[in-house]
């Protein structure tokens, strides 16, 4: 079964928009795609060029079946051109290779560009895309996807009819998914996040973290260890890091206001019930320092020594009883 919608969660109401387009053959044009990464855009976009290049259609719907739905599913269909950066941005040359697709004779009636991270655009490559985006030529479509509107140059965006994809209820992951409640909640509805959580690397780095933290909250000799100053040196660790303590924190003062809903670190719940039973004034205060700690590193400070302060402050802050 290769039907692509069925593959999407959510967005039903931009399929909706989609379908109506292709019943009154309006699809002729650019599009935009807008929305956070990770919340389905892509599939939605192969989707929807499945479903207006069916030769089978049920209904309104892709059969999924027929030799077009087939070539879409694998990404070979002669009347679709995918584009994606390739690096750190889209070149110019890839620019071209739309245009020469587009150039093209032997193709049907319809056809599709797709590009992925479109606002990773060069100038040159936006420039030369410019003529065609304001005026596809009949029965083409181009589809830009993107994270947010203002990362689209604006004289690209103007002529660009925008398709904005909101995060995924949680309501309608729930239904399609089976994942622990508190990644669900973490995930914020991004299928990025929610894929990343469930994978045992990060399990096993967020129990590790949250091991450190507490440890460290109740014995400074924990940043003596070698291998905490070791893990402490990798900056971007000790960010996600920092991002995981700040949940821990919210959590713990969640929990002793007996609100066990929404919480996004049951994953480390030995470490979280710890944390629940010290004053509340106590964790507010470390949610504050954990905060001023972010801001320190985004301006390169030394992790330890920023760690060493936070300590120092929470000892001197007179609730300290862990
Ligand atoms: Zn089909």
């Amino acid at each position: 079964m290769a039907q692509l919608k069925s593959q999407v969660v959510g967005h039903q109401k931009l399929f909706h928009q989609w379908t109506q387009l292709l019943q009154r053959e309006q699809l002729t044009g650019s599009f935009l795609f807008v929305g956070a990464s990770g919340i389905g855009k892509r599939k939605a976009a192969w989707a929807m060029i499945q479903q207006a290049l069916c030769t089978q259609k049920k209904g309104e719907e892709a059969c999924g079946e027929c030799g077009s739905c087939r070539r879409v599913a694998a990404h070979q269909h002669e009347s679709v051109w995918f584009v994606e950066p390739e690096g750190s941005q889209i070149k110019v040359e890839q620019a071209h290779g739309i245009l020469h697709f587009l150039q093209l004779k032997s193709m049907g009636s319809k056809r599709f560009v797709l590009v992925d991270e479109a606002h990773l655009m060069n100038t040159p490559t936006a420039n030369s895309l410019l003529k065609t985006l304001e005026e596809p030529s009949e029965g083409t479509t181009l589809i830009l996807l993107a994270p947010s509107l203002t990362s689209i140059l604006p004289t690209i965006r103007s002529r660009l009819r925008v398709f904005h994809f909101q995060p995924v209820p949680l309501d309608e992951i729930r239904q399609a998914r089976t994942v622990p409640e508190w990644a669900l909640e973490a995930s914020l509805g991004r299928f990025d996040l929610l894929d990343s959580l469930s994978t045992p690397e990060v399990r096993q780095f967020r129990t590790q973290w949250a091991e450190f933290f507490v440890q460290f909250l109740s014995s400074p000799q924990t940043l003596t260890e070698d291998k905490w100053r070791e893990s402490l040196k990798n900056k971007e660790d000790l960010k996600q890091a920092l991002d995981l303590w700040l949940k821990m924190v919210r959590d713990a003062l969640f929990l002793q206001q007996g609100e066990q809903k929404s919480l996004l670190t049951l994953d480390v719940n030995p470490q979280l019930k710890k944390m629940a039973e010290w004053p509340s004034v106590l964790l507010q205060k470390i949610g504050q320092d954990l905060i001023t700690l972010q801001k320190e590193l985004s301006f390169n400070k030394d992790a330890v020594l920023s760690m060493e302060t936070l300590y120092i402050q929470l000892q001197s802050s007179g609730e300290w009883t862990a």
